[in-house]
C-alpha cells in the first residue's frame, strides 16, 4: 500500500508546539501529517544517554513550569498521562548561585521562602511587589492562553490599562525591562539573579520592554513549582506523539521540507529535498523558526498574500 500524500494540513516541524496543535486539528477529525528533519518528534524537547548507558539526559529543555501551568495541559493532561506522561516537581523552583558562595534560594513552601526572604533582606520588598502585582495577575494569566486580537482578550487589556490604582501599573509592566523592575525594588543581587535569566526563556533580555511583565508572570509561575516529566523531558514529546498518533495523525520523520508549494497565493502543500510533494488541502502550518519559514520555505512564494494560511512560530 503506497502511503498518502494528500492531507487536510500539513505541518513542517514535530516539535511539542506542532504536536499539541495538531491533537487538536485530529481531535476534530482532520486527516493530518507532520514531517520533522529529526530521526524522532519533539523538536528541542528531547532526552537521551548522553553519557553512560541508563542515565537518561535532557538534551535542550528540561523544566515545563508554563506548559504545566498553562489551558493546553489542563485539557490534554489526562489523555497525556495515558501516554505515560506524569509530572513530578522538588521544593525548590530556582536559585542563583555566585563563585563567592553567595546564593538565593526559591523554595515553593512559603515559610521557607519567608525565611529565605528574611536572610537576604528583602521579605518587606517582596511583599510590596507581590501585593502591587496580584491584582494584575487574574486577567495576566488567561491572557497567556488566548488569541490578543480576539475582543475576550481587548476587554482584558483594555481593563488593566484602566487600572491605574496599583503602585506598579499594568502599563508601566508592559513598557518597563525586567532589570528596572527587580533592581528598582531588590538591593540583593542574588535575589534579582534567581529571576532575571528567566527572561530569556521567553526571548527578552534584562532591558528589553516587556520584561517587567514577564518576569512578573514568571514569578507567579515559579512560586507554584518548576515541574519536570518523570523520565526526562523527552516524555512529553513521547506522549505528545503517542496522544496524536492514536487519533490518526501521520508522522514522518527523517524528512526535509525544502519548500512550501503555493497555487494562486495559497498554500497548497510542500515539497521535500528528496523531491516529494505531498499536498494540503487545508492549510500547511511551518511550526518552525521564522529563519527558516521566511528565509527558505517560502522564497519562491513572492507575492503570496498575508490571508494565506501559512503560520509562524514567532
Ligand atoms: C538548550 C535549551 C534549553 C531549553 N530549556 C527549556 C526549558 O527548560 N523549559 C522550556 O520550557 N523551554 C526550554 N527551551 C525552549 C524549548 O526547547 C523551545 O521553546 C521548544 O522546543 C520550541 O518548540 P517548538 O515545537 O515550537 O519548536 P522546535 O522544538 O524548535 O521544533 C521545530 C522542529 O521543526 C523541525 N524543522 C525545522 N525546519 C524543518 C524543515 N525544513 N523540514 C523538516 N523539519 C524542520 C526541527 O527539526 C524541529 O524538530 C530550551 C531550549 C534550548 C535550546
Amino acid at each position: 500500500m503506497s502511503a498518502s500524500s494528500t492531507f487536510d494540513v500539513i505541518f513542517v516541524g514535530a516539535g511539542h508546539n506542532a504536536l499539541i496543535a495538531a491533537s487538536y486539528l485530529v481531535k476534530e477529525g482532520r486527516s493530518v501529517c507532520l514531517l520533522d528533519l529529526h530521526p524522532t518528534p519533539g523538536g528541542w524537547v528531547r532526552s537521551e544517554e548522553l553519557t553512560l548507558p541508563g542515565f537518561v539526559h535532557d538534551t535542550f529543555s528540561a523544566l515545563h513550569p508554563i506548559f504545566v501551568g498553562g489551558p493546553v495541559f489542563a485539557e490534554l493532561g489526562p489523555e497525556l498521562a495515558e501516554h505515560g506522561l506524569r509530572y513530578v516537581q522538588g521544593q525548590t523552583s530556582t536559585g542563583a548561585s555566585f563563585p563567592d558562595g553567595r546564593s538565593a534560594v526559591i523554595e515553593t513552601d512559603p515559610d521557607a521562602l519567608a525565611a529565605e526572604l528574611d536572610r537576604l533582606g528583602e521579605r518587606h520588598a517582596w511583599t510590596q511587589l507581590m501585593t502591587a502585582v496580584s491584582p494584575h495577575l487574574d486577567s495576566l494569566g488567561p491572557l497567556l492562553g488566548m488569541d490578543l486580537a480576539s475582543p475576550e482578550a481587548a476587554g482584558l487589556l483594555r481593563a488593566l490599562c484602566r487600572d491605574t490604582g496599583s503602585s506598579v501599573p499594568f502599563t508601566a509592566l508592559l513598557s518597563g525591562s525586567g532589570r528596572d523592575l527587580l533592581g528598582d525594588r531588590f538591593a540583593s543581587e542574588e535575589l534579582i539573579m534567581a529571576w532575571l535569566p528567566w527572561l530569556l526563556h521567553v526571548g527578552l533580555g534584562p532591558h528589553d520592554a516587556g520584561g517587567a511583565l514577564w518576569s512578573v508572570l514568571l514569578m507567579a509561575t515559579l512560586l507554584a513549582g518548576n515541574p519536570a516529566p518523570v523520565g526526562g523531558s523527552g516524555r512529553l514529546a513521547e506522549a505528545l506523539t503517542g496522544l496524536v498518533t492514536a487519533h490518526g495523525a501521520e508522522i514522518r520523520t527523517g524528512v526535509e521540507v525544502d519548500a512550501i508549494v503555493t497555487t494562486g497565493g495559497r498554500a497548497t502543500g510542500v515539497r521535500t529535498t528528496d523531491g516529494e510533494q505531498l499536498t494540503a488541502t487545508q492549510a500547511v502550518i511551518a511550526s518552525t523558526t521564522p529563519d527558516q519559514l521566511y528565509g527558505r520555505l517560502l522564497r519562491d512564494a513572492a507575492g503570496i498574500p498575508e490571508s494565506t494560511r501559512v503560520q509562524a512560530r514567532g
